[in-house]
């Protein structure tokens, strides 16, 4: 790491210098990507299958660069679940391996919370239950969700969480999981015999159970298309929809869960669909069967309660749930737990295997270029320019861990057996949730984002509504990000980093200003020619195919396409500048960045491409703004200057842009 930030170093130092001396360092550390390359093919016509068509094309073909950190990270987790010292874990873990032996207090308890539930006459009773069980963690009906808007970090009220198996027939509603839905209920109906009730109250409970979890079936369906026409048709308009009931229902659930009503998203401007995701009118319906005053109603929220709570717990009990093993009950155990687990997995993956500090300075470096750029765009006053450079100043980078940890969001060591102890711990962590609501989230960024984010997952993000952008740790292993590797593969990861900040300016993110706001920054005249840059940007993606005959939907795409190329750019551009600092010769320049555009392309390595159900299905995802992994490959090298000349791509070569076509945009 030293060495690089030399190499950085230098390169302020170097980077006006007019008579750099030329004395060349070669780059001699080992770069494997040439083994991927497939020379039947010329990158001009497809640079893709060019960068990685032997490895596509080899039946043995060892895992991609996403398969690797996908294992190498879910490994890190469990071997943190069942190993890690940790007092928290280390005495889950202690009462995991007691309930494989003896769970009969946990049943005990199990019983005894149902019997509650039970008891459930008039509506408050109902009321006080609810109350109850949220505060011990529980999400049968509905929870307050954090989330970011203009800044600050909100709750919104969202329909609670399900059982599994209705979540997955909600995704993929096909047969094989509805017939895995019937064996789930046959098994909690089972489960609840073994709990005292009686066939006939078991029947009953199933029946209302039910028919709740159809209407949320119907709606999730409803909801779901709805937002797609949102996302794409008339966003604003559909928001309108009998708000003040909306609003009614919200604050009649934020009264019961003892949060103050200003924490409701409801009561603030909301401008993203994940948010509208909650706020849909046809979600009513159940609010108003949840908060019903007829008896059959009250009877029907009652068993609906015994048997969500019954799933919930059961899924943790050996004795309830014998195909359980040890990992899958630590699994389900600490499952609530999200700041603490992400914590514990960094500190037993090691600090010095996430390389926070290269790509802290990588990103500082890429920022101070990126804001360079802004001041010399061609095509933008004054006025815009100052303004998006005061945006980019102000961009919060989370990158890998927190600096610092918060202490006050991890657990204590609490229970005497593992269903207390899992009470306790989604308690605590629904307590997490709302300690972050109205907190600046830039300053909870962490706090926030582990919230949603497990330490294992394989992202990066930019929220244009906090104006801050987050680097997970997959993104800085060695898989990705080696310092022993050439310093091209490096830089091609960098990408990634230049995508997260471009978003903050894509045709979506430049709708936000510094602070997260939704709020118009440009000057008119700007705008038309951020417009048309972006009109030129559809019509060159729309020009590819995923496969013969299927265009890409180039405006759906847009978004994430003007990410890739700010991304490429700014990454290509930086490591250009190291290696003229370097001393490296025009040849020796192309050579290395030959390195970076394989590298670029082969981050993409995934052979979904070559499954063409798959591309008809991705395809059809009307919210997926991401293109498939060729098309980002294909669709950026093209409006590279630098691709034409490394690649010597002719006029006549598929992919071939007229250098005036190739769009710049920052
Ligand atoms: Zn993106």
């Amino acid at each position: 790491m030293a060495a690089s930030l030399c190499c950085l170093m230098i390169l302020s130092a170097c980077a006006d210098h007019d008579n750099p001396v030329y004395n060349e360092v070669i780059d001699d550390k080992p770069f494997t990507g040439d083994q991927d390359i497939d020379k039947s093919y010329i990158p001009g016509n497809n640079f893709y299958w060019y960068a990685v068509g032997s490895w596509l094309e080899d039946p043995n073909r060892g895992p991609s660069q996403f398969e690797l950190v996908s294992t190498q990270l879910t490994n890190a987790y469990y071997n943190n679940l069942m190993t890690s010292q940790d007092p928290v874990i280390s005495h889950i873990r202690n009462l995991a391996e007691q309930a494989q032996t003896d769970d009969s207090k946990m049943v005990e308890l199990l019983k005894n919370n149902l019997a509650v539930i039970d008891a459930i006459k008039t509506a408050n009773d109902r009321d006080l239950i609810f109350k109850q069980l949220q505060n011990l963690g529980y999400h049968p009906l509905f929870r307050i969700s954090p989330i970011i808007n203009s800044g600050n970090i909100w709750g919104l009220v969202t329909n609670g969480g399900k059982p599994r198996a209705i979540d997955q027939i909600m995704n993929y509603p096909d047969a094989t999981q509805s017939e895995k839905l019937d064996a789930k209920v046959a098994e909690i109906a089972g489960g609840l015999k073994d709990m005292g009730f009686s066939e006939k109250r078991v029947n009953e409970i199933t029946a209302h159970a039910q028919e709740i979890e159809k209407m949320e079936l119907l709606i999730h369906i409803n909801t779901y298309d709805a937002c797609h026409k949102i996302w794409t048709i008339n966003e604003k308009a559909r928001r309108k929809a009998s708000k003040e009931e909306e609003q009614a229902y919200a604050y009649l659930i934020l009264d019961l869960m003892n949060i103050p009503q200003k924490y409701a998203g409801y009561l603030v401007p909301q401008e993203s669909v994940d948010v509208l995701y909650g706020n849909q009118p046809s979600f009513n319906p159940l609010f108003k069967l949840y908060f019903s005053e007829a008896p059959e109603d009250i009877a029907k929220v009652r068993d609906y309660l015994i048997y969500n709570t019954y799933a919930q717990d059961a899924a943790m009990l050996p004795s309830l749930s014998p195909k359980l093993t040890l990992k899958d009950i630590m699994h389900n155990a600490t499952y609530a737990l999200k700041y603490h687990m992400f914590k514990t997995c960094v500190e037993s993956f090691g600090l010095q295997n996430i390389h926070k500090e290269e790509c802290s300075r990588i990103m500082a470096d890429m920022r101070q270029l990126f804001d360079e750029r802004i001041s010399k765009l061609d095509w933008m006053s004054d006025a815009t320019k100052q303004a998006a450079r005061q945006k980019l100043a102000a961009m919060k980078f989370s990158i890998g861990y927190p600096d610092q940890w918060n202490e006050e969001f991890s657990p204590e060591v609490e229970g005497s057996n593992l269903l207390e102890a899992i009470i306790y711990l989604r308690a605590f962590q629904t307590g997490c949730s709302l300690k972050t609501l109205g907190k600046s989230a830039q300053d909870y960024a962490w706090e926030y984002f582990t919230s949603s984010v497990p330490f294992y997952l394989d992202n990066a993000f930019y929220h244009p509504s906090s104006n801050m952008l987050v680097i997970l740790p997959s993104w800085l292993t060695d898989i990705r990000f080696s310092t022993e590797e050439s310093d091209a593969k490096r830089f091609a990861t960098s990408f990634c980093f230049g995508h997260e900040m471009s978003h903050g300016f894509d045709a979506n993110g430049s709708m936000f200003d510094s602070q997260g706001a939704m709020k118009d920054w440009w000057a008119p005249e700007d705008t038309v020619k951020f417009k048309n840059k972006q009109q030129e940007m559809i019509e060159l993606y729309s020009e590819l195919e995923i496969y013969e005959g299927l265009h890409v939907d180039g405006a759906q795409s847009l978004t994430e396409n003007m990410a890739d190329l700010g991304g490429v750019t700014l990454a290509s551009e930086l490591y250009k500048k190291q290696l003229q600092a370097q001393g490296y010769s025009q040849k020796g320049i192309d050579e290395q960045l030959k390195k970076f555009y394989l590298s670029y392309a082969q981050i993409w390595k995934n052979s979904r491409i070559l499954n063409k159900e798959y591309l008809d299905q991705h395809f059809a995802m009307k919210n997926e703004p991401h293109a498939d992994e060729h098309i980002r490959v294909n669709g950026i090298a093209r409006l590279m200057d630098d691709w034409y000349r490394i690649y010597d791509v002719k006029e006549d070569q598929k992919l071939y842009v007229a250098p005036e076509r190739r769009v710049k945009i920052w």
